[in-house]
Order: C-alpha cells, then structure tokens, then sequence
C-alpha cells in the first residue's frame, strides 16, 4: 500500500498548461515521476525549463487534439489521465447586457472544450479499462457570482457533466471528479488580488482568512490522478479555504 499516491509513470495530459494552475500541475506531476503533456494555445518564454512535453493547440479545435492524443498513445502505450484544466472568464457586465459572443466563447472553451477532450480521452482509456478525468471546476459552480454569467454557467455545467461522465465511463473503469479551487493567485485573478478592497473581501469570506495558493491544490490533484482515488467518481472536491461552507462571513 506504500505507493498508492503514486503518479510515477503515468501518463498525463493538462489543457491550459502554459500558465498558472494548468503549468504548475504539469511541472510538479513531471518531478514527480509522471510523463506528463502539456497543451495550450501559448508556452510563455518563463515557463522554457519545463521539464514536460508541451503541445500547442486550441482546445475548441477537435481534430487538433484528437490527432496530439494519438500521437501520445503511440508514443506512451496509455493516456492514464486527463485533467480538464483550460478555462477562460470574461467577466465584462451584468446579465442584462452580457453579450452573446463572451458567452459563446466561455462556454466553448470551459464546457463544450472539456467535454469533446473528454470524450477523445475516454476512447483511449475504455481500451485499457481505467483512466482518471479531472475536471477544475470553481466555487462559481455552487455559487452566482455578479457580472460573470456565462462563467457561472460553464462550471456549474461542468460540474454536471462530470456526473454524466462518471454514469456513462464507470463501466468502462474511468472515473471522472471535479476539482474545485477557491481563490488562488494566477493570471486570471490578479487584478482581483491587485485591489485592496476586492483581495480582502475574498480573504475574509474564507474560514482560513486567505487566499489559496498553488501549492493547496497539488494534493487533492495527485489524489485525484492517483490509485489512491480507485474508489472515488463522480465527485467534488473543493480546495476552497472553507469559502462554500461559510454561512455568515464575520
Ligand atoms: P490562467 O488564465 O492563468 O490560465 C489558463 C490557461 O488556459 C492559459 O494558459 C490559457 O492560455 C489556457 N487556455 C485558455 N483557453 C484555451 C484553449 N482554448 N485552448 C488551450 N488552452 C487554453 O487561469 P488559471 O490557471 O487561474 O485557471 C485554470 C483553471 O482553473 C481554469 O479552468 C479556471 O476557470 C479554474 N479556476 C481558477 C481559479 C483561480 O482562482 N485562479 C479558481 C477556480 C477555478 P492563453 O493564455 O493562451 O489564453
């Protein structure tokens, strides 16, 4: 039982590894021994030194990754798993007057992305009879959050679909979960950390009174990918500070 956490040797595939969660998932996956892919539209120049393989593609482009995919299960033998990670918010007005073109765009990438990479991984993984798809869902899943409609939308969809995923590959052996983050410092939040006002509201409504870091995120993740999660589908796990269990911020 001394390995069940054990990611050494498996087989990785990351959306929106360039940067932020996506690119530290990757790089610490790869120390730990996993052969891990990374895919994303853009590698910035700082992330150079990254010890896993990095793809270029956009995942709303179907025939892009499904050809990557093959080509990983040439070379590896295996995809063991896929950690749905790619994920855009463009939080620009009100429900009233979103526009129609933001929220075809984020539900593109954050739902109909997740769920076409998914289902191209799956053919994969059915052959073997196992696999583990992570999907990274939010509190914005559980939660309306102001002026983000399509957002709020495309997580609390993707956390539907994992339960779909999960009824229809369980009997395949793949289990599908959802890991939800609260606040954690990268790209897409820091304007959010950068404002005074706005970083300490959200450090407040947590029970831990901060903001989460990439490294809270490492452990659920490496459970997730790991033999360790055998028994576990169809579930939510939220790295949230305590955000989604508080009742009455102080
Ligand atoms: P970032 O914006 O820092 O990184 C997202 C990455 O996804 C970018 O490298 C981006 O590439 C890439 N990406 C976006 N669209 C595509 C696409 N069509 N094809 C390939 N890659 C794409 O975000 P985070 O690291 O903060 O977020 C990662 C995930 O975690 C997202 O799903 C997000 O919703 C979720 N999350 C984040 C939280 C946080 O507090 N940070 C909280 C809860 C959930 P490019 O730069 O080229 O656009």
């Amino acid at each position: 039982m001394n390995d069940i956490f054990s990611v050494k040797n498996k087989v990785i595939v990351i959306t929106g590894a360039g940067r932020g969660i996506g690119n530290f998932f990757a790089s610490e996956l790869s120390k730990m021994s996993a052969i891990v892919y990374g895919i994303d539209k853009t590698f910035s120049n700082k992330n150079k030194r990254n010890v896993y393989f990095q793809k270029k593609c956009d995942i709303t482009n179907k025939t892009q990754f499904k050809k990557i995919c093959k080509n990983i299960l040439k070379d590896n033998g295996k995809i063991d798993v896929l950690i749905n990670n790619a994920g855009i918010t463009l939080p620009n007005n009100s429900s009233k007057d979103y526009s129609l073109e933001d929220w075809k765009k984020t539900i593109d990438v954050n739902l109909t992305g997740a769920f076409v990479c998914s289902q191209i991984v799956a053919q994969i993984m059915k052959k073997q009879f196992i696999g583990s798809i992570i999907n990274i869902t939010s509190i914005n899943a559980e939660l309306g959050f102001p002026n983000n409609p399509a957002y709020v939308t495309s997580k609390g969809g993707l956390k539907m679909l994992t339960k779909s995923l999960a009824r229809d590959f369980g009997k395949y052996g793949i289990r599908v979960n959802n890991l939800g983050p609260g606040y954690i410092v990268t790209e897409m939040t820091k304007k959010s950390y950068q404002n005074k006002k706005s970083r300490m509201i959200k450090q407040r409504h947590t029970l831990l009174g901060r903001w989460g870091d990439l490294t809270d995120l490492i452990g659920p993740c490496v459970f997730l990918a790991s033999d360790a999660s055998g028994y576990v589908t169809g579930q939510d796990i939220y790295v949230d500070g305590g955000w989604l269990a508080n009742g009455l911020p102080e």
